[in-house]
């Protein structure tokens, strides 16, 4: 059984299928919906905006962004690639990276040097005054 801290209010659960716990994971999905709603009705928002609109933290909207939940479709680039650290607009990795990631992973079993996963992306830097965010299409 998998039982760890939620990251987010410091209770022991159950890991299942999130990495938060079920009531943080519901707050969350709250704060998606919330937020989702406010972009759709508002699409030239910057994050900030939004942050201080919704009440849901910058830190979370970008996470949302990070999980392709929500689409940036701005010239903005929000986020860094993971591995690389290039500028991204949304997701994990840069197309070149995840391009390498995805052949990496098809020859995992022949060949295991050249992929070193950087452990944290606490770091990243973010730059979101004149971004926009967009709803995902329904
Ligand atoms: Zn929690
Ligand atoms: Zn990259």
């Amino acid at each position: 059984m998998d039982v760890r801290n939620c990251p987010k209010c410091g209770k022991l659960f159950q890991r299942l299928r999130r990495d938060i716990c079920p009531a943080c994971a519901q707050q969350e999905d709250k704060e998606y919906e919330i937020v989702r709603d406010y972009i759709y009705d508002n699409p030239n928002s910057d994050v900030q905006t939004v942050s201080e609109e919704t009440g849901v933290a910058v830190e979370t909207i970008l996470k949302f962004l990070r999980e392709n939940r929500l689409i940036n479709v701005s010239e903005a680039l929000l986020l860094d690639c993971e591995l690389c650290g290039s500028p991204i607009p949304s997701g994990r990795f840069c197309k070149e990276c995840g391009e390498k990631l995805e052949k990496e992973f098809s020859s995992l079993n022949t060949k295991k040097d050249g992929l070193n996963l950087p452990k944290s992306d606490k770091k990243a830097s973010f730059h979101f005054m004149r971004d926009r965010l967009v709803k995902r299409d329904r």
